[in-house]
């Protein structure tokens, strides 16, 4: 019997446990260690809760946890609850799949003002994560600043500018969706350092904005490459900017309809954040790109902030004992092997890049190390089993995957009428709900 202990259960970790299921079948047990009472990871508290057909891969990965080989073991904090060296003594192999959960720092002056918040907060407050469900941001000026020209900025710029209506059918939750009605943010910035040729956007996310029922995108032509150097980019990214070109194409008369301007302003770095306890303005600096490189000019202006949210990518948490590459964010490994034993996948191995998806050959490659490095043979090891001791013997409230399924349960059966869930966004009602029924 080959035992592994899988930290994490978002994409990264569940198309890991699908990858050992098949390499060893009946041979294997998988114990799946979350943090919070309940799975899912990025597909909880990640992806935006408009965004339900990409939600949908949970019902794939649930198949993968009802395995009689698979447990769930939430709420419980490794490094904190039970120590790394424990785990990597209990199990065959202890694969880490914690993903990136922390904000990378802006690292300019005045990050630390009220109301300047990082992706991962302000998309954990919109997405329920009880980590960040009080964070509370202030709604109530004007502009807000997205910083980044990724699909994370597109997400806040969209969550930003949408109606109440709009939001039908998802699963934000109630604090977000009533704080988003009250709103007085008409003018989003989203800010790029570099062009139209270097964004991180993906077409069919871009799209999206041309949708929206109070908002319009603007993109200013001046900042469009000459429309024949387009060729040179790849499919995907020229897609994107041809949407770009269409949305420089927007008659003037278009956005006097609508209240909500989503502004895109490229070569432009953000050097400080300015203001008095909380931000007012963002001082950014005019930029040019040379050999794929943001330069700046020295020419500097300030925008009125009322709101920054800088979505520049993630880092993974360190965890005791594990060694840690601080320079890139992420587990010091190679090829996803960190120590004999001790393995990482998804965004904890190659940082914050991809999408959901690419997790999946992550997951099959890691068991393949996993297989070249185990010894022939039982190991002997304890497993689960042993894992069960020292829960009992420390007295950890471990929530199953049966435990989820109440929670799951009791989210639905709350929701607004026009939502498929509200979730509970505090870890205390998230297991109270483990005891009804
Ligand atoms: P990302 O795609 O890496 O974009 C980060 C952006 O931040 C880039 O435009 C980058 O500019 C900019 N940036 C980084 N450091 C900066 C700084 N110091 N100052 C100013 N700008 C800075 O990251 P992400 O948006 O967080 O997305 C993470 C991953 O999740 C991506 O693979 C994304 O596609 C995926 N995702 C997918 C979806 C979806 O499919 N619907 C939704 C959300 C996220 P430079 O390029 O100049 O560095």
């Amino acid at each position: 019997m080959r035992h592994i202990a899988i930290i994490g259960s978002g994409p990264a970790g569940y198309y890991t446990a699908e990858a050992a299921l098949k390499q060893w079948g009946d041979g294997v047990r998988i114990d799946m260690i979350d943090r919070l009472p309940v799975p899912y990871g990025l597909i909880r508290t990640g992806v935006a809760p408009d965004h339900q057909s990409i939600k949908a891969v949970a019902r794939r990965y649930e198949g993968v946890a009802l395995s009689e080989q698979v447990r769930f073991l939430g709420n419980v904090t490794v490094g904190q609850d039970v120590r790394m060296g424990e785990l990597t003594r209990l199990y065959d192999a202890v694969v880490l799949a914690t993903g990136a959960p922390h904000d990378r720092p802006l690292a300019i002056p005045g990050e630390g003002l009220g109301n300047v918040f990082g992706s991962a907060q302000f998309v954990g407050w919109y997405n329920g994560h009880p980590q960040f469900a009080a964070l509370d941001p202030d709604l109530s000026g004007g502009t807000a600043v997205v910083i980044g020209m990724g699909n994370v900025a597109l997400d806040v710029a969209r969550i930003l500018a949408k109606s109440r209506a709009e939001f039908a059918g998802s699963d934000i939750v109630a604090h977000a969706l009533d704080a988003l009605g009250q709103s007085r943010i008409r003018r989003i910035v989203v800010i790029g350092r570099r062009g139209p040729h270097q964004i991180m956007m993906t077409p069919k996310e871009l799209g999206e904005l041309s949708h929206l029922e109070r908002a319009a995108p603007r993109v200013d032509p001046a900042d469009l490459p000459e429309p024949g150097e387009d060729a040179l980019l790849e499919p995907g990214l020229r897609k994107s900017v041809t949407h770009l070109r269409g949305f420089a194409a927007i008659p003037e008369s278009h956005y006097a309809d609508l209240p909500i301007e989503i502004e895109f302003d490229f070569f432009a770095a953000p050097k400080a954040l300015i203001g008095n306890g909380k931000v007012e303005e963002i001082e950014l600096e005019r930029t040019v790109v040379e050999g794929g490189r943001a330069v700046g000019t020295g020419e500097t202006w300030r925008l009125p902030a009322s709101l920054v949210v800088a979505c520049i990518g993630y880092q993974t948490s360190p965890i005791p004992e594990v060694p840690f590459d601080e320079r890139a964010g992420r587990f010091a490994n190679d090829e996803g092997r960190i120590l004999p034993g001790l393995y990482c996948v998804g965004w904890a191995r190659r940082g914050p890049s991809g999408t959901i998806g690419t997790n999946r050959p992550d997951g099959f490659s890691v068991i393949e190390r996993i297989v070249e490095d185990l010894a022939p043979g039982p190991s002997g090891r304890a497993g689960g089993a042993g894992f069960d001791e020292l829960a009992r013997a420390r007295g950890l409230h471990i929530t199953g995957f049966d435990d989820w399924q109440k929670i799951d349960q009791a989210e639905t059966t709350r929701a607004r009428a026009d939502a498929p869930r509200e979730k509970f966004v505090d870890i205390n009602d998230m297991l109270a709900a483990t005891r009804e029924n």
